[in-house]
């Protein structure tokens, strides 16, 4: 079967990580056919958005997207398409899983969290105002609508993964009301789940835990900002941004794309590793159901990081992305 999936290249390095990207699923064998779609600075200067319609549209009706980063035009008036993009499709779970590679980053091996971010509300909700001169106050939005579907998607997802128990990372000891209402929705929706165990935990020693007992963390959710510094912190345990993946999933669409930026520094210069857009790419497999073709992709993976002679210049090595990319599809065509 040809599923027909739409590509967003992106950004800076987001091109060259795309390009690596299609090049590897064709070597696992799945059969993808590409709506390409432009969005970002380039196309505003033509086009006055950085998000045409067309886009959208070619989203809703396919489903599915992989994305490259975009960057926002700094003061220009544009909003950042990332944001957009989740308002205009409601892609309200944000899944970040945060594994090791075996052979990158040796002191986490065996790493293997998920973290099920809020990706709507909170912080993010842009509530802010001057209340006189020097005081400033943004609004912290908290509805149970979304902490419900949120844990929903959580222990759902543990349980479609065979994971074991689902950790609610909060601060409800100081934000009683807010934080409050996500424990309470926590507590309800995990008695709809008994197979799965459910776990609280304080979001200063959750970051804690990440770092000095990674491995006993299973699945996490969490509110928009706590998911946000978590998954950074995530990354960097386990070899930074040119390696973890990410998926912005909602009912009527689901857009998979790495944690990165368009990191306009290494930009066409061969250098981006593109590991992070394709273990995206690989979420997005399982997610249309070419489990097959996502499993070759990361045994090749597996085997590539294990023998450790080529790695891009971020993980210390000197490959180039289409070096990395070559070696890849050939671990994948074995695999
Ligand atoms: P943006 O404004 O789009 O977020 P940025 O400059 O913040 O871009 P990030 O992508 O967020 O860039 O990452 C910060 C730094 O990490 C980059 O400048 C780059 O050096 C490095 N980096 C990020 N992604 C990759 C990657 N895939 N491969 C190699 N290095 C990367
Ligand atoms: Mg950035």
């Amino acid at each position: 079967m040809t599923h027909t999936i739409t590509l967003i290249p992106g950004d800076g390095i987001g091109p060259e990580v795309s390009r690596a990207t299609q090049v590897v699923l064709e070597a696992s064998g799945v059969k993808i056919d590409w709506e390409v779609q432009h969005a970002g600075a380039a196309v505003a200067e033509t086009q006055g958005t950085t998000l045409p319609n067309s886009v959208l549209e070619s989203i809703r009706r396919n489903k599915v997207a992989l994305k490259g980063p975009i960057g926002t035009p700094i003061g220009k008036g544009f909003r950042s398409v990332n944001v957009t993009l989740r308002q205009a499709l409601d892609l309200y779970a944000n899944v970040r899983p945060v594994k090791s590679l075996h052979g990158v980053e040796p002191r986490f091996e065996g790493t293997d969290i998920v973290i099920v971010r809020e990706n709507t509300e909170d912080l993010y909700a842009g509530l802010e105002l001057i209340i006189m001169p020097g005081v400033a106050q943004s609004i912290k939005l908290i509805t149970e609508r979304s902490c419900t579907r949120i844990c929903e998607y959580a222990f759902d997802y543990a349980e479609r993964l065979g994971r074991k128990r689902v950790t609610v990372v909060h601060k409800a000891n100081i934000m009683k009301l807010s934080d409050g209402l996500l424990l309470e929705s926590f507590r309800k929706v995990a008695l709809k789940h008994p197979k799965i165990e459910p776990a609280e935990m304080i979001v200063d020693a959750c970051a804690m835990q990440m770092v000095r007992n990674a491995n006993k963390l299973d699945v996490i959710v969490t509110e928009n900002l706590y998911g946000d510094i978590l998954s950074d912190l995530g990354a960097g345990l386990v070899g930074g941004l040119g390696i973890v993946p990410g998926a912005n999933i909602g009912h009527e669409a689901a857009v998979f794309e790495a944690v990165h930026g368009s990191a306009p520094d290494i930009a066409g210069k061969g250098l981006a590793n593109p590991t992070a857009l394709i273990q995206s790419a690989v979420m997005m497999l399982h997610h249309i159901g070419e489990s097959t073709a996502a499993q070759k992709i990361d045994r090749g993976l597996i085997s590539l990081y294990e023998r450790s002679e080529i790695r891009t210049a971020d993980l210390g090595g000197s490959s180039s992305t289409e070096e990395f990319t070559e070696a890849l599809c050939k671990a994948v065509a074995t695999a």
